[in-house]
């Protein structure tokens, strides 16, 4: 959420702006109650600034892609800023400066969260993701991930609302619901979803494009009434009856 006119206000009351020394003091950057970029971004750069942009842009790493979350703005970083870009109809030229963190800042609530997706609804395990394969700090930061790939996903597909079962489980939660053991709902990425006004086969096949390398969808066993998304470390996408298969090749004529 941005706070450039509150800010403003205070900058006003500070007295900062009058009678500085530029002659022509420009519209304050935008600052924002979750996170606050304090320079442009581009290709070279590292940090966890960048890290922080990369979370944002995870929903943009080209089909079968997945973006490192390494803090390093490298070539696939770049392309990721630029698909956003392209998405938002920006400038799209992979660096990531004021308009690009003003696009991102209208994206995001104040706890960090896309503004389409909450923590609550990726866990209705328990409150505080704790129990799972990870610390419950891990499993919430792999959850916001998960978030902003699906932000990407919603807004690839007309920004209608997608339909989330659920996310986060504990070693608990998960042996009551029969999961399996290596589940990547303990992890806190996984996340399941409903039909909603797209269909789970729309859901299945757009989802190989916003960095999920784990997709279970209709034809799966257990995944006829849901789409399951997640990450994991190698490729795995079995949709069969979507024509989404685990080499990620093509079964049907279907656009990406
Ligand atoms: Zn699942």
């Amino acid at each position: 959420m941005n706070l450039r006119s509150v800010l403003a206000l205070f900058a006003v009351m500070a007295g900062i702006g009058a009678g500085a020394v530029a002659p022509a003091v420009a519209e304050p950057a935008p600052l924002d109650a979750c996170y606050t970029w304090g320079r442009t971004l581009s290709e070279g750069a590292s940090g966890d600034d960048v890290r922080q942009l990369q979370i944002r842009v995870a929903g943009y790493p080209g089909y079968g892609g997945v973006l490192a979350l390494d803090g390093q703005f490298g070539p696939g970083t770049k392309a990721a800023v630029t698909r956003f870009q392209q998405a938002y109809g920006l400038g799209a030229d992979g660096i990531a400066g004021p308009a690009t963190y003003t696009k991102i800042y209208e994206l995001q609530d104040n706890d960090c969260t896309p503004v389409n997706f909450s923590y609550d609804e990726l866990n209705n395990c328990n409150s505080d993701w704790s129990g799972g394969n990870v610390s419950a700090a891990t499993a919430r930061a792999n959850a916001l991930v998960s978030m902003w790939k699906l932000q990407a996903m919603r807004h690839a597909m007309g920004d209608r609302p997608i339909d989330v079962n659920g996310g986060f489980r504990s070693v608990a939660c998960n042996n009551a619901v029969g999961g399996a053991p290596a589940s990547r709902h303990l992890y806190g990425d996984a996340v399941d979803l409903g039909a909603g006004p797209q269909g789970f086969c729309a859901l299945a096949r757009q989802a190989r494009n916003h960095g999920f390398s784990e997709i279970l969808g209709p034809g799966y066993v257990g995944h006829d009434d849901h789409v399951h998304v997640a990450h994991r470390s190698s490729r795995f996408w079995s949709a069969p009856s979507c024509g989404v298969s685990r080499e990620g090749v093509e079964q049907l004529p279907i656009d990406r």
